[in-house]
């Protein structure tokens, strides 16, 4: 009886779960005797793993292009025409208002977390107690509770820097890549974050990472198991021949090998860092979700009013980009 509920429970999701066309024509014929007999008028039906040089090719997905120049316009307008970006402040929230808006006329469901902040020092700069926000942008029809994966940047910056690079970089990366995922939708349900308050009010891993720390706190069990991956994208415009994949272990994880192996794909060099917790992927590593990040390049201009966007090199926020677009592309 037992054994008959699972037969039939087979035959019902044969046909969903079994192979394409495509990937059935080495295998089918050895498969079992019913293939066997079944291939002789099945084959001729399908079709041929490589196309005849008279057939035509089939209609052409949209290859979105990551734009160097268009990441290149956002940065200018987070740190040019808005200008620092202290996580509690009207520039902040005027930074939030644009992404918000970006994210929303590219037609994702748009979120908002209202993220409270203490009263402290932010690298030699007093600040005062606040609100910050985390946007959160989702594909129509995202459930959180289904595997997904998390591509985060964070918005704010230190109170004396423009923050081209740190973290305007970042975000303009990750809208691009917004862009990208609606033109070509990944197979996995990619979500997107900006989050406010990453920039430190103090020392030490409690008063740093506000927004994110919450954020990650307020999943459920379910949901963070739904995080197949989360990859936190800080200061990665800083002018070099390598991206670094960053690990928030001394070691590296199955995702940062993942990133890797995805850029070597494209020819584009990277560098395996470890032992890295100083961006919003440690509080999902912490939380035991694979997280990593792409960035942090040292540069003289860091955390200071010299953060702008001259320091931001073109080639390398294309690196980024098609890095993070290849490994999507194979989630
Ligand atoms: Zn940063």
């Amino acid at each position: 009886m037992l054994l008959g509920l699972a037969l039939s429970a087979c035959t019902a999701t044969a046909p969903i779960a079994g192979p394409t066309p495509e990937a059935e024509t080495g295998s089918a014929g050895a498969a079992s005797p019913a293939a066997t007999t079944a291939a002789p008028t099945a084959t001729p039906t399908r079709t041929p793993s490589a196309p005849s040089p008279t057939t035509p090719l089939p209609t052409r997905i949209p290859k979105p292009e990551f734009d160097a120049r268009d990441a290149l316009a956002d940065i200018d307008t987070l740190a040019d025409e808005i200008g620092p970006r202290e996580a509690t402040s009207k520039n902040f929230d005027e930074a939030a208002d644009l992404v918000e808006r970006r994210f929303e006329k590219l037609g994702y469901e748009v979120d908002t977390e209202p993220v409270k902040v203490p009263a402290g020092n932010s690298w030699g700069t007093p600040v005062r107690a606040g609100t910050s926000r985390n946007v959160i942008a989702d594909p129509r029809g995202f459930d959180d509770e289904e595997p997904h994966v998390v591509v985060v940047a964070h918005l704010d910056t230190v109170p004396v820097a423009p923050g081209a690079e740190d973290n305007a970089s970042g975000i303009s990366v990750l809208l691009e890549l917004a862009r990208m995922a609606v033109a070509v939708p990944p197979e996995i349900p990619v979500r997107f974050i900006a989050f406010g308050a990453e920039e430190p009010r103090g020392s030490g891993d409690a008063l740093h990472h506000f927004g994110s720390q919450q954020h990650v706190d307020d999943l459920s069990e379910v949901q963070r198991e739904a995080i197949q991956a989360v990859v936190a994208l800080d200061r990665v415009g800083v002018r070099a021949s390598y991206v670094p994949v960053c690990s928030a272990r001394a070691s590296g994880n199955d995702l940062r090998r993942d990133v890797r192996d995805a850029a070597d794909e494209i020819d584009v060099p990277t560098r395996g860092c470890g032992g890295n917790t100083t961006s919003d992927h440690w509080s999902y590593a912490k939380a035991g979700i694979p997280a990593i990040r792409l960035g942090s390049i040292p540069y003289a201009g860091y955390h200071s009013p010299d953060d702008t966007p001259d320091v931001v090199d073109r080639r390398q926020l294309d690196r980024v980009g098609n890095v993070m677009w290849a490994w999507l592309q194979g989630q």
